[in-house]
C-alpha cells in the first residue's frame, strides 16, 4: 500500500503544519500503519546545518547525520518511522541533483526546466522514501512555506502532479490554514477561503482542511467553510488551541475522525486504534505534582525553536518524573557582566534554580558566560547537564577553576591559549568547506561502570547523535582525570572522550553528543529523567532546608 498525503498551509507561517502533519502520523501509525514522514524546504541551502539558529531555530541531526529542518525532531517526537537524509529535501539539493546530471550529460541535449526536470526530481525523492520498504503505507509529505509563496510553487505542482497520476485514492491534500480572531471576538474564515483558492489556482483542490483557530468552531461556521471551499462538511477539522501541550494535538484531531477521514478518501479500511501512549502520556500530564526551575543558560535564547530539542525533551522527563518544567531562559554573555551568580542563579535573584543546563552552540560570544554558570553548578552542587558545547565548557571551567591553568579554553574560541583543552581532531584541520564536515550522526560510545552515565543509561554501550568540530583534547586527558574529574564514556577505541562527570557533586555530567533528539513525550530520554531526578532531589533539599 502506497498512499501519500501532502500537507500545505496558507494564510501565514508558524500555524503548527509540522505539529499537525507529525500528529496525523501518530494517528495512522495508533491504527496500525507503517508511516514516514517527509519534509520539503524550499529554501536554497542544500541543508539546514550552515543556517544561523536565530534565523531558522534548531538543526536536527538524523543518524546518518543530516542536518535538517526542526519539523524533523517534530516528527521524531510524534511518530516511530526511521529519520534519514532521505525524509528531508530542500530546494537546494534538488538544483543541486539536476544541474550535476546536466553536466553529465544525462539529460541528452535536452533544455532542463523547473517543469518537468525540477518537478520530476522532487517526485523522485518522495517516491524513493516510498520504496524504501515494502511494508510502507503511507507517506505524509510536509511542503514547507505558505501557499503564495514563489518557492514552494515547485513542491505544489509537484504534489498536483502526483495527485494526479496516482489518482484521489492514492494522494490527497490537507491544507493548513487560520481562523483569525479579529477584534469583538469574531472569527473570520474568508483568509481560509482565499487560501484554498490560492490552492486550487495551482490545481490541487485540497480534501481535508486542518484550520487553526483560538477556539473550536460552530458547526455553522465549519459547514460555511466547507461551502467555500469545495471541502466536505466532515473534513473541516478545527485545530483550536489547547492549553495543555502540543502532545494533545493528536488526539484532538483523533476526536474529529481526522485519521478516520483521511483513510476513508484514500480508499483504506480504518483499523482499530491504539491511542493508549498518547492516553498515558496526557495522564500523566495532569497528575504531575510540584515544580522544578532549570535554568537553560545558551547564547540563543530569544528564539524558543534554537533549542527546540533540548526544552521537550526536559518537558519529557518533567512529565516521566511527575514534574511541571519550569525553563528559565538565560543569556550567557549578560551573565558574564554579573559580578555574583547567587544573584541570579541562587537565592539571591529570589527564585533560585534547580540545575542548570548548557546546550550546544557555536561561537565566542557567551563561552564565558557559560564556564561561570558551570562553575557556580559545581561549587553550589546543583545539578548540571552539558550537551556538546555543554560539556566542552565543563571541561574548560575545570581547567581554569581547579587545576589553576589560567585561559585554559577551545581553539575554538582562542587560537593563542597555553592550554587548549577542547581542540579540533586531527581530521578537521585542513576543512574549508563548512557544510556537512562537522563529526556528524550516529556513534557508539562505551561507558565505564560506576558512572553517572551508566546508571542513567543502565547500559554499557550506548548510541548518540554527534554535530561538533572540536573535541576534549586528548593531551591533557591524565591532567584531568588526575585530579578528579571523572570521564564516563568513550569512543569504542577510547580514542575520544564522549563524556566527562564532576567528582563529590551530586550530577554533574557532560556528554559531547546530542541526548536531546531522542527523547519522545512518550518514551523521556534517560539522561534527561536522570537530570531532573537530580533537580528534584536539589530542590527538595534546599525546600527542607528552607532555603
Ligand atoms: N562549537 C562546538 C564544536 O563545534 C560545539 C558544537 C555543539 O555544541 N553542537 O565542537
Amino acid at each position: 500500500m502506497n498512499k501519500f498525503i501532502f500537507v500545505s498551509g496558507g494564510v501565514c507561517s508558524s500555524l503548527g503544519k509540522g505539529v499537525a502533519a507529525s500528529s496525523l502520523g501518530a494517528l495512522l501509525e495508533g491504527r496500525g500503519f507503517n508511516v514516514r514522514m517527509v519534509k520539503c524546504d524550499p529554501y536554497i541551502n542544500v541543508d539546514a546545518g550552515t543556517m544561523s539558529p536565530y534565523q531558522h531555530g534548531e538543526v536536527y541531526v538524523t543518524d546518518d547525520g543530516a542536518e535538517t529542518d526542526l519539523d524533523l525532531g517534530n516528527y521524531a517526537r510524534f511518530t516511530s518511522g526511521p529519520l534519514s537524509c532521505a525524509n528531508s529535501i530542500t530546494t537546494g539539493q534538488i538544483y543541486d541533483a539536476v544541474i550535476r546530471k546536466e553536466r553529465e550529460g544525462r539529460y541528452l541535449g535536452r533544455t532542463i526546466q523547473v517543469i518537468p526536470h525540477i518537478t520530476d526530481e522532487i517526485k523522485r525523492r518522495i517516491l524513493a522514501v516510498a520504496n524504501e520498504s515494502p511494508d510502507n503505507d503511507v507517506v505524509i509529505v510536509e511542503i514547507g512555506g505558505t501557499v503564495g509563496d514563489i518557492e514552494s510553487i515547485p513542491f505544489l505542482e509537484a504534489a498536483r502532479q502526483m495527485i494526479h497520476e496516482m489518482g484521489r485514492n492514492n494522494a490527497i491534500s490537507v491544507h493548513l490554514t487560520l481562523i483569525p480572531e479579529v477584534a469583538g471576538a469574531e472569527l473570520k474564515t474568508k483568509p481560509t477561503q482565499h487560501s484554498v483558492k490560492a490552492m486550487q489556482e495551482l490545481g490541487i483542490q485540497p480534501d481535508i482542511l486542518i484550520c487553526r483557530s483560538p477556539v473550536m468552531l460552530d458547526e455553522a461556521t465549519r459547514r460555511k467553510i466547507a461551502l467555500f471551499t469545495n471541502v466536505e462538511n466532515e473534513a473541516v477539522i478545527v485545530s483550536y488551541d489547547v492549553d495543555t501541550t502540543i502532545y494533545q494535538v493528536p488526539l484532538v484531531f483523533y476526536e474529529q475522525k481526522l485519521d478516520q477521514i483521511a483513510l476513508k478518501k484514500m480508499g483504506v479500511e480504518v483499523r482499530h486504534a491504539n491511542l493508549s501512549a498518547w492516553y498515558s502520556m496526557m495522564d500523566k500530564f495532569n497528575a504531575r505534582n510540584g515544580r522544578v526551575r532549570v535554568g537553560v543558560v545558551g547564547k540563543y535564547m530569544e528564539l524558543h525553536d534554537a533549542y527546540k530539542s533540548v526544552y521537550e525533551a526536559l518537558f519529557h522527563a518533567g512529565l516521566a518524573c511527575g514534574v511541571e518544567m519550569e525553563i528559565v531562559k538565560i543569556d550567557s554573555a549578560q551573565l558574564e557582566t554579573v559580578p555574583n551568580l547567587d544573584d541570579v542563579l541562587g537565592s539571591g535573584g529570589g527564585a533560585p534554580v534547580d540545575g542548570v543546563l548548557v546546550p550546544g552552540g557555536f561561537g565566542e560570544r557567551g563561552v564565558d558566560g557559560m564556564a561561570q554558570a558551570a562553575a557556580w553548578a559545581r561549587t553550589r552542587k546543583a545539578p548540571y547537564f552539558g550537551i556538546c558545547l555543554g560539556m566542552q565548557v565543563m571541561v574548560i571551567e575545570w581547567a581554569r577553576n581547579v587545576l589553576r591553568w589560567e585561559n585554559a579554553n577551545s581553539t575554538e574560541f582562542s587560537h593563542d591559549t597555553a592550554y587548549p583543552v577542547v581542540s579540533l581532531l586531527e581530521d578537521q584541520v585542513d576543512v574549508q568547506m563548512m557544510g556537512g564536515t562537522m563529526r556528524l550522526g550516529n556513534s557508539e560510545s562505551h561507558v565505564r561502570e560506576g558512572t553517572l552515565l551508566k546508571s542513567a543509561y543502565g547500559e554499557a554501550v550506548i548510541h548518540e547523535r554527534h554535530r561538533h568540530r572540536y573535541e576534549f583534547s586528548n593531551k591533557y586527558r591524565a591532567g584531568m582525570t588526575g585530579s578528579g574529574l571523572v570521564i564516563s564514556a568513550f569512543t569504542h577505541d577510547n580514542a575520544l572522550v564522549e563524556s566527562v562527570e564532576w567528582p563529590d557533586h551530586p550530577w554533574g555530567v557532560g556528554v559531547q553528543f546530542h541526548p536531546e533528539f531522542k527523547s519522545k513525550p512518550t518514551a523521556a530520554h534517560p539522561l534527561f529523567t536522570a537530570f531532573v531526578e537530580a533537580v528534584i532531589k536539589n530542590a527538595a533539599g534546599r525546600k527542607k532546608q528552607g532555603a
